[in-house]
């Protein structure tokens, strides 16, 4: 008689853990805790936005639209593109729409990488990243941005783009969690390295819009013979609130188009239709949205510093996105506990004052030290919650 056995899941899915972002996310819940931990806005989109879903819905946009995106909506991406970094894409051959940043990458990765291969990481990184190189049958190799200043050692990062596997490299400016914002000179030393080692990079651009003080956004595809090996990636969960529709966007020369649209057509076949028909509604607000969305996140920023710092955090005003590393020394040790130990100081924040955060130990692979003593605070925020969190954070002011 043969006994039934439990089935053992793929050797893949071994490879990634549950996020931690995730479980702390879980966990700030059930403690009914202010979540500055995940990065999802609590404002809406912009009223015409949610209006022409609404629309879109009542109209009849229910059944599938064409793979690679909705015409109208590629052409308004396409369109966006070029007014905003004169960066050509034909829509018909070079822009997808995709099921958000997430899918995007992972059809980029599979579409451009082969079992064996070798994927540079600039971390801190997204965890989907991590998880693509693994769908792909490929390795990771980790290059750290490293604190305090959040820059790469640009050595480093040739060294790793010279590794005779490495196919590409995936990196995210304005940068979830430091904020910095890479300048041309970091922006140059990725592009040489990959004209010189033949390398696809692959550019997340999800937080495009949220530059602060002057700093300026610029994609890797404008620098010199960046363009045809290079996909840039970005989408509508930040720009525009929307982080539940699940809209995005590759833009790539067609070969590397053709390659990830095969992966996207076969897993997703499209992004939500009435949310694409909406969704050019959202590419066709005027520039004055975009100020506006800058002046309210900075004014964010500003005031999460501030609090950070009347609490006794060391936190420095980031440079883009809408996150901070703040260093945990002073509250730390003025609750008794290891400013070493981010994870229990994060636990001890969500128990003690009722605010969620993410240790920074959990952001790097290649050596978690360099997260050491800081938590990574989000502050896409109404003012009603960053008014919670100021009077939850009262106790560790002096
Ligand atoms: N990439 C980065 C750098 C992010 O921070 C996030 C969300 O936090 C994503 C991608 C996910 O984007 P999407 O919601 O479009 O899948």
């Amino acid at each position: 008689m043969t006994h039934p056995s439990t089935p053992v899941p793929a050797r893949r899915t071994s490879e990634l853990v549950e996020s931690t972002i995730r479980g702390l996310t879980v966990y700030a819940a059930s403690k009914g805790a202010v979540n500055l931990g995940q990065g999802s806005p609590d404002i809406p989109p912009p009223a015409a936005v949610v209006e022409a879903a609404h629309r879109a819905l009542r109209e009849g946009a229910h059944q599938y639209v064409p793979t690679w995106g909705l015409p109208a909506l590629r052409e308004a991406i396409a369109a966006k593109t070029r007014r905003f970094y004169d960066l050509a894409y034909d829509p018909d051959l070079e822009t997808t729409v995709t099921c958000g940043v997430t899918e995007a990458v992972i059809s980029a990765l599979l579409g451009v990488v082969d079992r064996g291969d070798e994927v540079a990481i600039l971390e801190p990184a997204h965890e989907n990243y991590h998880a693509g190189v693994v769908f792909a049958g490929a390795t990771p190799v980790w290059v750290p941005i490293r604190p305090p200043e959040h820059r790469f050692d640009p050595d480093e990062l040739t060294r790793a783009l010279a590794r005779p596997k490495v196919r590409a490299v995936i990196f995210n400016s304005p940068h979830n969690p430091s904020g910095r914002v890479f300048g041309r000179d970091e922006l140059a030393a990725i592009a040489d390295a990959c004209v010189e080692h033949d390398v696809v990079a692959i550019s997340d651009e999800i937080y495009e819009h949220m530059t602060y003080d002057g700093r300026e956004h610029v994609p890797i595809a404008t620098l010199p013979d960046m363009r045809e090996r290079t996909i840039t990636i970005s989408g509508l969960s930040k720009s525009y609130a929307a982080t539940g529709w699940r809209v995005g966007w590759a833009h790539a020369p067609s070969a590397l188009s053709e390659a990830l649209r095969k992966v996207h057509d076969f897993t997703t076949i499209c992004a939500p239709s009435p949310l694409q028909v909406a969704s050019v509604t959202a590419m066709e607000l005027p520039a004055s949205y975009y100020d506006e969305l800058r002046a309210w996140y900075r004014e964010r920023r500003d005031r999460t510093v501030r609090m950070l710092r009347d609490a006794g955090f060391d936190a420095d005003p980031p440079e883009g996105a809408y996150y901070l590393m703040a260093g945990i020394d002073g509250p730390a040790r003025a609750a008794g506990l290891d400013p070493g130990d981010d994870a229990a100081f994060a636990r001890w924040l969500i128990d003690e004052l009722g605010v969620g955060t993410v240790p920074g130990t959990s952001f790097y692979r290649s050596d978690p030290d360099l997260g050491r003593g800081t938590v990574r605070v989000a502050f896409p925020k109404s003012d009603a919650t960053l008014d919670e969190v100021e009077r939850r954070l009262a106790p560790l002011r002096g």
